[in-house]
């Protein structure tokens, strides 16, 4: 009777076990499921402070859909305690990861002085070769393995060790360079934005978390650091694919910074816009709602009203829309401050104003 009054007060003293997800809210394009992911992660079998599982769990906390843990190839400062190969951070994750539905990437860090720096290589089959001496022969395994390879922070001792080298332009020629981390953790590389646009290779942004997330899921900018994928669907293979074909936007405090086609196809799917009134002579009143997690922030890119607005996440604003003689229009442009093609770049949009739905019969026969 005794122990099973202990073991009832011991059930009632347990925490809830719920594991509490916070969705990320991007809406998907046409054909495309935007995959929130963070490529670059570390754990105790590199300089990390965590075992490899705990990195599933709090990507499934945050509302990621793929992870890869990249642990340091060369650097591992808790070997003579952490005795695992370099497969083995995978390997143990792979099971909860199958588990939460986060898709899994086996991947590393090559971790090389800078210059040349850190690479990650990521969707090989086996990491152990990859422990190799020579700089070029570990591209050579990796790409023997169908790897994808992304320079890691660039700018991260600073913009003069951090320049294109000659081993990146021999990577390149090689195919053995595949995008660069433009944003790393809470730091941004304009350099590194500015090389990746110029040699059309795709943008990255990671969080290469060391230390265990915290606990509330609130970081200063209230997500970490990511990678958004257009995918054709939630697998690896499609995962794969679009990486490739390199439809990316990466996602660092409240800007999103990727290509022209995608970051438009993000901003059409974010932003609803309804017409509230009939058009006036000289206005037309429309709502436009933000059903994403990032604010977005327009500016009139033509002469015209209004000349700012902006658009809180999950907010509804409305707005008077005048053309560029004060007229009402049929589309006006605007920039989007904080969505980035480039370097002080902000992407250009055009906002159809519809028309506003045809009034009931009987409403517009009282007017007649
Ligand atoms: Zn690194
Ligand atoms: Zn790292």
């Amino acid at each position: 009777m005794r122990y099973k009054a202990v073991v009832v007060l011991l059930l009632l003293a347990a925490p809830a076990t719920a594991q509490v997800r916070k969705e990320i809210r991007f809406p998907d394009p046409p054909g495309y499921q935007v995959l929130k992911c963070d490529f670059h992660m570390h754990t105790v079998f590199s300089d990390g402070l965590v075992w490899p599982t705990v990195r599933v769990d709090e990507a499934w906390r945050e509302g990621l859909d793929a992870i890869a843990i990249t642990d340091h190839v060369e650097y591992r400062p808790h070997k003579e305690e952490v005795i695992g190969n370099h497969n083995r951070p995978y390997e143990l994750a792979e099971g909860l990861a199958r588990h939460r539905n986060i898709l899994l990437v086996r991947g590393a860090e090559i971790t090389r002085d800078t210059p040349p720096g850190h690479f990650n290589v990521f969707f090989t089959q086996d990491n152990q070769p990859l422990d190799v001496k020579d700089f070029y022969e570990v591209f050579d395994r990796a790409t023997a393995q169908k790897a994808f390879i992304m320079w890691n922070h660039p700018g991260w001792q600073g913009p003069e060790r951090g320049r294109w080298g000659e081993e990146q332009t021999r990577l390149l020629e090689k195919r053995q360079l595949h995008a660069i981390e433009i944003c790393n953790g809470d730091e941004y590389y304009a350099e590194a934005h500015r090389m990746a646009t110029d040699r059309g290779l795709p943008m990255m942004g990671s969080s290469d978390i060391h230390e265990p997330a915290p606990t509330d899921g609130q970081e200063a900018a209230g997500h970490r650091t990511m990678t958004l994928v257009l995918a054709k669907d939630k697998s690896l293979p499609a995962l794969r694919e679009a990486l490739d074909a390199g439809r990316t936007i990466v996602w660092y405090r409240n800007l999103l910074i990727g290509r022209a086609p995608q970051l438009k196809a993000v901003f059409d799917a974010c932003v609803r816009v309804e017409s509230l009134h009939p058009p006036q002579a000289k206005t037309s009143y429309v709502k436009l709602t933000n059903q994403c997690d990032n604010d977005i922030e327009l500016e009139r890119s033509e002469p015209g009203q209004p000349r700012k607005i902006t658009i809180p996440a999950h907010v509804s604003v409305m707005v008077r829309l005048s053309g560029p003689d004060g007229q009402a229009a049929e589309r006006v442009a605007y920039k989007v401050l904080n969505f980035l093609t480039g370097v002080d770049q902000p992407l250009t949009v055009e906002i159809a104003i519809p028309r506003p739905a045809s009034q009931p019969a009987a409403a517009a026969a009282a007017a007649g």
